[in-house]
């Protein structure tokens, strides 16, 4: 019997030609295994039909453990056996299939780990040891079908060890593209800020040694660069705050193992097992009551931001050192991608770093770190990129078309919807400039190639002056592809439904900015989505408040504050009491009464951003954002721990949740209770009232699920309040699990919203 079989999903770079290549030997099967230009792999099988239904049984059960199957399509062919023994062939460039793709970066696994450390092995201390398992993959591929010679391994050819090894199917680094050993492979060197040779014989335990000491070093990584520096000094990271024009923003940190990790922070089950899973993301943890290390890590905040090493490098780093970890944030300027390249390194870093640990391979694709966090079991996606891109959430529909999906603004992705499956894009960042548009345009068209997708509408967002819809316009006319655009926070409930295939949803969608239908400043809503309407029906929403200043009401919360409490306390004491409410002081105060009192030309917002920032300013918790979400994410901070003292009562007027009122009590509460019990009282209080709205308009609609999507879902503190009451009425409640809550979901939202909800 003869038999041709194509088999889609991820199933290059996973070891599975070599796994395709044994399962045919034990099976007595003659033929052919190769990898095609689509990502997918072609079979030719030869042989008696009990071995070839053996080895089709087996093709599922005992894949490779990286491997995802998406299809397998088999044809039974006609004609002469022609084979006398299995082969891997030579890759094709047939493209006809769509739907697989190259897997994410994988983090060292525990045989390569094992080498590493063994004095024996030839690959002992290879700071790039992989093998078929583990090691980069997205950010190294070109172009498909995944061969070493469309990837930036190919600068390195084979040495006869490592070729032996790659021949023998024996091996576990059988095909493995990715092998190399110190003789052959990348090589990996220390410099000074300016570029000059550090020679020594172990630059990667050097620059740990360095790192211990106080100097701050680049790291080049898998994706990108890493600014590393000591968690217990603060004179580096003072520098590094400085120099980085981050006066706040937490830095990540890698800790050498999960054991060190406990030393400091508070590691559940859950959490312990993401980071340590393949993907390795970063998990931010609840500080430990031990917790030793420096403040200036993540100010403000109850928790920290930690990942575990990734590559032999990394692990490397503290081998000679007694850090239990150290600073880790990705090297990029602000509202710039992640830099990947060693003489852009030098030309950004050279004034920030004392020291550069580079290595010789080029990076082809960019990718930050994956950052995930959790609560009380639910695990919330801040950022979906390295270890996770370009792997595909799989729907349970199929869309109708090809569609890719541009995003909105800020913490942006792309993602292309074929079939069922959606491919997101490793984490571009803020798209507002050129270098950040053309990353986004160069992703965007690698994803749509690697999954050879043939795309025929393009989706963004509707705020006209959008840097992504402009990008969507120009491709939409280049590539005569149909252009869609999708309302901002529609977009997010839809990606929700999606996600969970649900067919209705009673949607609660907070965050602090998107743009209405009619230009209005939306940012927390209650909007009926359902396979009856095309679109969405909003229903309710939060009070409408001035927003005085614009953007400077965003970065002074202050201002938020003093917009809702305007005629009903004395804000304007409470305004000049404290320098630091306000950066101008008393005429800043006096311009902004002027504005209130007037009350003409003040946009107007729902956000529920706004209210976070407008409590904490109240709550003296932040004054300034230096980074997106800093003031909320400060008052979260402070809620961790408190009770609801007030039990706010619930008021609503024309389907608008009030939040003046709850503001006024909060602020006059101040003197009488905590802090923390204050901000926990005022979380509960938009938590209650946006869930009752959503209960109610659900009963109304007769609709059995309300989620609850946008950035300020990843609140833990709002979600179990809203989680409790909703589920305590009965009805299913639903967060995002496998994408962003936040606008790196957004593309994902406007594709699904595009692709199914039109005919
Ligand atoms: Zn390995
Ligand atoms: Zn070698
Ligand atoms: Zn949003």
């Amino acid at each position: 019997m003869r038999m041709k079989i194509q088999v889609t999903g991820i199933v290059q770079g996973v070891g599975f030609r070599p796994f395709i290549y044994r399962t045919a030997a034990k099976n007595r099967l003659n033929g052919y295994v190769k990898n095609r230009g689509d990502a997918g792999v072609e079979i030719l099988l030869e042989g008696e039909e009990r071995a070839l239904k053996s080895f089709l049984k087996d093709l599922k059960g005992k894949k490779p453990p990286l491997a995802r199957i998406h299809e397998v399509i088999t044809v039974e062919l006609g004609g002469k056996d022609r084979y006398e023994k299995f082969t891997i062939r030579e890759s094709s460039n047939e493209a006809e299939l769509s739907g697989s793709v190259i897997p994410p970066d994988i983090a060292i696994c525990d045989d390569c780990l094992r080498e590493l450390r063994d004095p024996s092995d030839p690959r002992h201390e290879y700071f790039f040891i992989t093998c078929t398992n583990c090691g980069p993959r997205f950010t190294i591929i070109e172009k498909l079908p995944y061969d070493r010679e469309n990837t930036t391994m190919r600068e390195f050819p084979m040495c006869n060890f490592c070729l032996r090894e790659y021949n023998d199917p024996l091996n576990r680094r059988f095909h493995a593209q990715t092998v190399a050993c110190p003789k052959c492979g990348p090589k990996v060197y220390l410099t000074t800020a300016k570029g000059k040779p550090v020679e020594h014989k172990d630059p990667v335990r050097e620059a740990g040694r360095l790192l211990s000491e106080g100097h701050i070093v680049a790291v080049k990584g898998y994706g990108g660069f890493h600014v590393a520096a000591s968690t217990i000094e603060d004179r580096p990271l003072i520098k590094l705050r400085e120099v980085k024009h981050r006066s706040q923003k937490p830095f990540a940190i890698m800790s050498r193992s999960l054991e060190g990790t406990r030393t400091f922070a508070e590691v559940n089950e859950k959490e312990a097992e993401l980071l340590a899973s393949h993907a390795r993301p970063i998990v931010p943890l609840d500080r430990s009551r031990d917790y030793f290390l420096s403040e200036l890590i993540s100010p403000g905040l109850h928790n920290v931001a930690v990942m575990l090493p990734y590559a032999g490098l990394h692990y490397m780093l503290f081998d000679q050192v007694d850090d239990v970890a150290f600073v880790m944030t990705s090297a990029n300027p602000p509202n710039q991608p992640i830099i990947n390249d060693n003489d852009e390194a030098l030309k950004i870093l050279g004034n920030t770093v004392d020291y550069f640990l580079f290595h010789n391979r080029r990076i082809a694709h960019r990718c930050d770190d994956s950052v995930i966090r959790t609560h009380r079991g639910d695990v919330a996606f801040l950022r979906r990129s390295r270890g996770y891109a370009p792997a595909p959430i799989v729907l349970r529909k199929n869309a109708k078309h090809c569609i890719v999906g541009l995003g909105g603004e800020l913490n942006n992705t792309a993602c292309v919807l074929n079939s069922n499956k959606a491919f997101i894009s490793q984490h571009i960042g803020d798209v507002e400039n050129v270098e950040t548009r053309a990353f986004l345009e160069a992703g965007t068209k690698h994803l749509i190639r690697l999954t050879n997708s043939k795309v025929e509408i393009i989706s963004c967002d509707l705020h006209p002056k959008f840097t992504t819809t402009k990008l969507a316009q120009d491709l939409a006319e280049e590539n005569e592809w149909q252009l869609v655009q999708v309302q901002h926070h529609y977009a997010h409930v839809a990606g929700l439904m999606f996600e969970h295939g649900v067919e209705e949803m009673m949607g609660i969608c907070c965050d602090g900015y998107g743009y209405g239908p009619e230009g209005e400043a939306w940012g927390g809503e209650i909007l009926l989505c359902t396979d009856r309407l095309s679109g969405f029906k909003r229903l309710a929403h939060l009070q409408e408040q001035p927003l005085v200043g614009g953007d400077l009401a965003t970065r002074y919360p202050a201002r938020m504050a003093a917009g809702i409490l305007h005629g009903k306390a004395d804000v304007q004491s409470w305004l000049m009491q404290d320098q630091l409410r306000l950066p101008h002081g008393k005429k800043e105060v006096e311009i902004i009464l002027q504005q209130l009192e007037k009350a003409s030309g003040i946009t107007e917002t729902t956000s529920c951003g706004r209210v976070l920032d407008a409590v904490s300013a109240v709550l003296d918790v932040c004054h300034e954002r230096t980074y997106e979400g800093e003031p909320s994410m400060k008052l979260e901070s402070t809620a961790m721990r408190g009770k609801d003292v007030l039990k706010l009562p619930i008021k609503v007027k024309s389907n608008a949740l009030d939040t003046t009122q709850m503001l006024l009590q909060i602020f006059e509460a101040r003197e009488k209770h905590s802090k923390k019990d204050l901000a926990f009282s005022a979380h509960a209080y938009l938590a209650r009232g946006l869930a009752s709205l959503a209960i109610e308009k659900a009963s109304e609609q007769c609709v059995k699920t309300v989620g609850f999507s946008g950035g300020v879902a990843c609140n833990a503190v709002i979600v179990s309040i809203m989680r409790h009451a909703v589920e305590a009425e009965g009805l299913r409640f639903l967060v995002h699990e496998s994408i962003p809550a936040g606008d790196g979901g957004l593309s994902f939202g406007q594709a699904v919203a595009s692709g199914f909800s039109r005919n």
